[in-house]
């Protein structure tokens, strides 16, 4: 039954209800039938108790398995907005931001100096100065950037001077979509050996405070073990440029990227504890055997965070029928998730009301854009559904929203986080007159 077999794809604290018109599905006890009239469709869900599970999830594992000092890093391209940096801040998360945009929402959130690394390839000018002014961990990814950022830091008051952590290109990817591969030896991110060995020595001449390694492969992927040959490489480098230079990295970064289940055919969950195990162990044995101290442990998860605890909940406009399939046309699509789009990302559905209906026969759900590729969902199986009616699409909380668009005019939607059998607004729906903000008549 597909309710049965769907129901672990959406947050944990998903029921069915009993509603006015039968049994509805509900979310952190809260139906979202009455979510969606009170907010409107399109409406993004996410719910804090999923993602307080996830985080508790790799802190029990960071702790049954690794003996050194760790950390977690919210990566914040997953998604962000001022009430998920509060998030991270109440969590003791640290925060990843890319760029003086998501350092912004970063200050709006309060989000202490400390807890905020700063990733991005080719940070503009702007980008750096903010970095400098507001991270408490800048991770650069080329030559180029460190002589800027020597120049800046140079500037900067002594005892406000973020640490810098250099970013490992280490030539091994991780299994999964190739636009989401970033560890691979062409890849556009981070330093190969000698490169970083030249950064290590550029730091030490210019009495920077060079404190990490990091590096990440890839994002979404299942199995860890394109990770232990990349950290044989980094450990490798470590204890080469330390007989070289003397200096040691305090701190060791292997990025995030570990994967959820979007569709049935994904479960069970991907284990957390199975991710975490495999670098704690890994790391340790490597730095056994070359004789190097437990560095730091800092993971950078996004996905796995917040991924499930996102639910999307669209209006159903019309039901189309071609020869070969069953139309569902909904209200949102490609322009608040590109993902399916961008890399036929697939993913699974229930229908708010009477969500234990059995299928009738697959159909498609498609959005409102003019792209014959915005279609959220092929041939899944499902019940009939009549315009009017809601469906619910799991695994939303991660990369819809972060890169969503305007496009055809779209008015982004309304974003509610449930916390205690409480909704709130965290993000209201865009209004026509956002879409014209930035515009200036021509004379
Ligand atoms: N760290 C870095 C540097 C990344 O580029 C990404 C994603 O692209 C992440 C962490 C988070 O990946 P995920 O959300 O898949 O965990």
């Amino acid at each position: 039954m597909s309710l049965d077999a769907r129901l672990p794809l959406f947050p944990v604290t998903a029921s069915v209800i009993a509603g006015p018109a039968g049994a509805e599905l509900a979310i952190g006890g809260l139906s979202l039938r009455a979510l969606a009239e009170q907010f409107g469709t399109p409406l993004y869900i996410y719910d804090q108790a999923t993602m307080d599970d996830a985080v508790a999830a790799y802190r029990r594992s960071l702790a049954a398995h690794y003996a050194g000092e760790s950390g977690i890093t919210l990566a914040g391209k997953a998604f962000l907005c001022v009430a998920a940096a509060q998030w991270a801040q109440r969590q003791n998360l640290w925060l990843d931001c890319t760029g003086r945009g998501e350092l912004h929402i970063a200050a709006a959130a309060q989000v202490e100096r400390a807890r905020i690394l700063v990733h991005g390839v080719n940070k503009s000018a702007a980008d750096l100065a903010a970095a400098v002014r507001q991270a408490g961990v800048i991770v650069v990814d080329n030559l180029t950037e460190i002589t800027r950022l020597a120049d800046l830091l140079d500037a900067a008051p002594p005892d406000a001077r973020p640490d810098l952590w250099l970013r490992v290109r280490p030539g091994v990817a991780v299994d999964t979509h190739a636009y989401r591969q970033t560890g691979q030896e062409d890849s556009k991110f981070g330093m190969d050996a000698g490169e970083i060995t030249q950064a290590v020595r550029l730091c030490l001449l210019r009495g920077l405070p060079l404190t990490g390694l990091h590096f990440h492969q890839g994002s979404h992927f299942h199995d860890p073990a394109p990770i232990g040959p990349a950290l044989e490489r980094v450990l490798d480098l470590a204890e080469e440029v330390q007989s070289e230079t003397g200096w040691l990295p305090a701190a060791l970064c292997p990025g995030g990227g570990w994967g959820v289940a979007y569709h049935e055919d994904d479960l069970p969950q991907p284990s957390i504890d199975e991710y975490v195990a495999f670098i704690a162990a890994y790391l340790t044995e490597g730095c056994r055997q070359r004789g190097l101290p437990l560095p730091r442990l800092q993971l950078e998860p996004g996905r796995s965070l917040v991924a499930r605890a996102g639910v999307a909940v669209y209006a159903v406009g019309a039901v189309k029928r071609t020869p070969q399939r069953r139309w569902l046309l909904i209200d949102g699509g490609l322009a608040d998730n590109p993902r399916p789009a961008l890399y036929g990302a697939r993913y699974s559905a229930l229908p708010v009301r009477l969500p234990a209906r059995p299928p009738v026969d697959r159909a498609s759900l498609a959005g409102p854009y003019c792209e014959s590729g915005d279609i959220l969902i092929e041939e899944l199986p499902l019940p009939n559904l009549t315009p009017g009616e809601l469906i619910a699409i799991p695994a939303s909380g991660a990369y819809h929203l972060s890169m969503g668009s305007n496009y055809n005019g779209a008015l982004r939607p309304a974003v509610v986080w449930l916390h205690r059998g409480e909704a709130h607004l965290i993000q209201r729906r865009e209004e026509l007159d956002d879409l014209i903000a930035r515009d200036i008549a021509l004379p």
